[in-house]
């Protein structure tokens, strides 16, 4: 079923070398420094991938979910913290694309191919799983609204990262989700627009997270996305889509440490003899590779459906939720393998069991991921 076509092979390798030959090499450095290179982004840029989802008439690669994945999965596989820049730039692509007028899309596109990338500002102090509870506000004055309020936890905005930010604010607060939010875009260096507190994380620590802060900042009407009152629709729209692309990303981080896992168990011996020949580490390491065998299925599975343009909210949840459960256990399953190694930092397997932590909690915790594949089953 999903047999990849000769392009999509050729898109594959070309990500898996460039993650080989500059991702990996400096993924301790970025995990350490707690920062990615911006040359880094840049030599990104320059593969194509930054606007990989964008329409070729607008600089992009043309390419839709599936390619997303393939390419995803392997930047993260060589770099949790690089991965998860990837994956939050493609969720604000894709929510250009397909909510953003022709203007936003000529600027932001052509942004994005020089190396600046965008974030998704949904978060709040008391708006987290319950993301229609949010606070911040956008009141009309002119041929601009005027934004005030706070955004938590946010991806992408460091001290030298993050040029643009989609942002969710009331413009009604009476409607709230039902037609009171709307999306809006705002460039780094907008006046009233700060940057907070930057987040000191326990993994994907290259990946910048920080607090935003807008103070009467102004952005004018041409920075709305999608309508006025319809940022729910650009926020679930945009989390479908993201939702696919953190399977994608725990399966490259799973994939990393089942092999991490799998040669050491080979190699290490104790007792006279490796220790993968006794049976329940064998056992641990059959388990770990059927279930990322199904996480990789279900992955491309909920990306083939969102191509072809089927309604991909129930596997997108599903395929966000497997994996990244799957992620964690078999990082936890690797370092476990390891034994007392595995808790050293000298082993890459410590920083892969730290990167996992995070994906069953964003974009939607696997509970949030449950209750949406629930209503979607029973139909309320
Ligand atoms: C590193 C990092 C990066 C992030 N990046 C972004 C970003 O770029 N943009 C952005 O907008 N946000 C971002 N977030 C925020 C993230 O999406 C939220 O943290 C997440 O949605 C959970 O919200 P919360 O932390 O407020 O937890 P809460 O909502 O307070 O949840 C706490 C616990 O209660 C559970 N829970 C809550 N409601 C229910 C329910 N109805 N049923 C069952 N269980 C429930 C949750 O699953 C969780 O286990 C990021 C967070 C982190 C940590």
């Amino acid at each position: 079923m999903f047999e990849l076509t000769r392009e999509q092979k050729m898109l594959q390798k070309m990500a898996h070398d460039f993650a080989v030959n500059e991702l990996e090499p400096i993924a301790d450095e970025v995990d350490k420094t707690g920062e990615i290179p911006l040359s880094t982004i840049e030599k990104i840029a320059k593969t194509g991938m930054l606007t990989l989802i964008a329409p070729k008439e607008y600089g992009g690669g043309g390419w839709g979910d599936v390619e997303k994945v393939l390419t995803v999965k392997e930047i993260a596989k060589a770099c949790g913290s690089t991965g998860e820049m990837y994956a939050v730039h493609l969720l604000v692509v894709h929510i250009i694309n397909k909510f953003g007028t022709e203007e936003q899309k000529k600027k932001y596109f052509a942004m994005s191919n020089e190396g600046k990338i965008g974030a998704f500002a949904l978060t709040e102090p008391e708006a987290g799983s319950d993301a229609g509870g949010l606070r911040t506000t956008a009141t009309e004055d002119g041929d601009y609204y005027v934004l005030n309020g706070s955004k938590t936890f946010i991806s992408n905005m460091g001290p030298k990262e993050g040029d643009f930010v989609i942002v969710f604010a009331l413009t009604d607060k009476e409607k709230k989700t039902h037609g009171g939010i709307t999306a809006f875009i705002v460039d780094r260096g907008t006046p009233g627009f700060v940057l907070g507190k930057l987040e000191d994380k326990m993994g994907i620590r290259g990946a910048a997270v920080s607090e935003l802060i807008f103070e009467d900042c102004r952005v004018p009407k041409s920075n709305i996305i999608g309508e006025v009152g319809k940022g729910c629709n650009v926020a679930m729209g945009g989390l479908d889509s993201g939702r696919v692309g953190i399977s994608a990303q725990s399966c490259g981080i799973a994939e990393a440490a089942f092999e991490e896992a799998l040669e050491y168990a080979k190699t290490r011996k104790q007792f006279g003899k490796p220790i993968a020949a006794n049976q329940g580490l064998s056992w641990y390491l059959a388990e770990m590779g059927t279930k990322l065998e199904a996480a990789n299925l279900l992955s491309l599975r909920a990306a083939d459906a969102a191509a072809k343009g089927e309604d991909a909210t129930k596997l997108g949840a599903m395929a966000k939720f497997f994996a990244s459960e799957t992620a964690n256990e078999i990082a936890a399953k690797a370092l476990q393998i390891h034994g007392g190694y595995g808790f050293m930092k000298d082993y890459k397997v410590e920083r892969l069991y730290r990167d996992a932590r995070i994906l069953t909690i964003y974009e939607g915790s696997s509970e949030i991921q449950k209750l949406v594949i629930a209503r979607n089953l029973i139909g309320r």
